[in-house]
């Protein structure tokens, strides 16, 4: 897949396929299509120190999540339930969507 070209949006439910979260589903968070990476929701969480800020006097380590690579998550259907792959239509007014390739339905609302 070249890179820039992420099939998985922000707010999409993904299916992790490989790595320690392996079966595990979650939302993404944030999509980084030019490095082919997302953030999801409870997936690879690492443990990271934080400085004492002002608000939080205290060092503390904080869990949060850290990006996977975009070819260790499938996408959801929203329609079917069912991690699939991705098909691109074009709308009438040319706006180009994403569709279910088990279902058929569409992905955006
Ligand atoms: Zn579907």
């Amino acid at each position: 897949m070249p890179a820039g070209k992420l099939h998985i949006r922000k707010g999409d439910q993904v299916l992790i396929l490989s790595g320690k979260n392996k079966g595990k589903k979650g939302k993404v968070l944030k999509a980084f299509p030019a490095k082919n990476k997302m953030l999801v929701e409870g997936i690879n969480i690492i443990k990271k120190h934080a400085r004492p800020t002002p608000k939080i006097p205290q060092s503390s380590i904080r869990e949060m999540e850290a990006p996977i690579h975009a070819s260790k998550a499938m996408l959801i259907c929203p329609s079917c339930q069912q991690p699939t792959r991705v098909s691109y239509r074009f709308l009438s007014d040319g706006k180009k969507i994403r569709g279910c390739k088990k279902c058929g339905e569409n992905i955006e609302k």
